[in-house]
């Protein structure tokens, strides 16, 4: 993340301005990208291992190191990129972010309560452009296959990310 330029809110401006339909429809309206649709689902069952950046702004969000094979039909990890930030923020710790909304500090990453479709879950967003991810699903028990701190999947669209390969 280059900290001396101030990246508006994706809902604002994008930073990218070669999104497409899609990518516009699940990052800035909060859509759903189709289950098994992303490439990065080989990237779990292979092992692959790299970085995963946000497709607006390049702000690194994921590493292979977390990502596991949910079976769910999107990208899944364990937690977020572990990140070096100027925001003098701790992890956490309330944050406003881009949007003007106030959430909860995750590394690159704000976690926002979201109720829409009538469940109480927890929105993911890029800390930088407020970008849509996707959800944070918590009790699913993966902590008994996985271990220790690795119990909740995040749950992302694919189409929201960037890979690099290592
Ligand atoms: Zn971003």
């Amino acid at each position: 993340m280059n900290s001396s330029v101030e990246i508006p809110a994706i809902q604002t401006k994008f930073t990218n301005n070669n999104l497409s339909a899609q990518e516009i429809r699940v990052m800035r309206d909060k859509g759903t990208e189709r289950p098994n649709s992303s490439p990065f689902l080989i990237n779990e069952k292979e092992n692959t291992s790299g970085k995963y950046y946000c497709k607006n702004c390049d702000t690194l969000l994921y590493e292979s190191a977390n990502m596991f094979d949910s079976g769910c039909g999107w990208p899944s990890f364990h937690t977020s990129s572990s990140a070096v930030d100027s925001t003098g923020v701790k992890n956490g710790e309330y944050i406003v972010g881009k949007s003007g909304k106030q959430g909860i500090k995750d590394n690159n990453i704000i976690q926002y309560p979201d109720t829409s479709l009538g469940m109480a879950r927890t929105e993911i967003c890029c800390l930088n452009c407020d970008s849509h991810l996707g959800h944070i699903f918590t009790g699913e028990g993966w902590e008994k296959l996985f271990g220790e701190g690795k119990g909740n999947r995040y749950c992302v669209n694919g189409i929201s990310l960037n890979f690099e390969k290592n």
